[in-house]
């Protein structure tokens, strides 16, 4: 089983830092989106196969079905993770680290908290968004760890009558 688990959104960022990164932590870099394509060719998944080899794999089990309907006017994006059950087995059975990685920048408004949650809720894995240096290119540390700033977004919802999903 896997010890480690980050997360991160690759928009803005290079996939040159994404191979460094993985090469840094020795992880695998674990594509959760739900289709691995994009306008920007270097983000579809055989460019990011042929860069990353095996520091890279799939997983679409963990991408959400949703990702195409948008925001409503004052909610959140739905989410709605493809198979989490088969998607945690999967991250999980890794020996090396794991980075899920979807597009998105903000942690906050991506899917991968709701899969963050769900193997907290499930699991009782703990996983970490990367700390991206926003100035520069690397990451400048490994360690945000993100479940407090969620448990404290959870009390915020709660007091505003709003349930997370
Ligand atoms: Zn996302």
């Amino acid at each position: 089983m896997t010890t480690q688990i980050y997360t991160m959104g690759y928009e803005g960022r290079k996939p040159a830092e994404l191979l460094r990164v993985a090469e840094q932590l020795d992880a695998t870099i674990v594509d959760i989106r739900l289709r691995a394509t994009s306008a920007h060719p270097q983000w579809r998944e055989g460019a990011l196969r042929e860069l990353l080899g095996d520091h890279y794999a799939r997983c679409a089990q963990l991408g959400n079905t949703r990702y195409r309907e948008p925001a409503g006017a004052d909610g959140p994006r739905p989410i709605e993770i493809a198979d989490f059950d088969a998607g945690a087995a999967y991250v999980l059975e890794n020996s090396c680290p794991v980075i899920l990685m979807c597009s998105c920048r903000q942690l906050t408004t991506c899917h991968r908290l709701s899969v963050v949650q769900l193997l907290w809720e499930r699991h009782r894995v703990e996983c970490r968004e990367l700390d991206w240096d926003e100035t520069g290119g690397a990451p400048k540390s490994v360690g945000i760890y993100w479940l407090e700033k969620w448990q404290d977004m959870q009390k915020m919802k709660a007091s505003s009558g709003e349930e997370i999903s």
